[in-house]
């Protein structure tokens, strides 16, 4: 029982790690609010709670200032990719 669960756990973050990999990826490793490539964090743009799912499309890759700025609502998510392009 407890070898299985483990098992699927391993299994989830391997399939979220793919998932992260191909939007850091995406967003060529850099934080799409700032342009900085430190301290990269992977955020949801949609919460999970509210319907968001863990695809590439709900995934931004965001450094880890800018991440604690849009969660404690310091900023807003205006990702270049809306705009086309700043
Ligand atoms: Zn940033
Ligand atoms: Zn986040």
């Amino acid at each position: 029982m407890k070898a299985k669960a483990a098992a699927r756990q391993v299994r989830w973050l391997q399939d979220r790690c793919d998932i992260y990999g191909r939007v850091l990826l995406r967003d060529d490793y850099t934080c799409q609010l700032c342009g900085t490539r430190c301290n990269l964090e992977i955020h949801h743009v949609r919460f999970r709670s509210s319907g968001g799912k863990d695809s590439q499309e709900n995934l931004i890759t965001l450094c880890h200032g800018c991440h604690c700025d849009l969660h404690s609502g310091r900023i807003e998510l205006s990702p270049l990719t809306a705009t086309g392009g700043a």
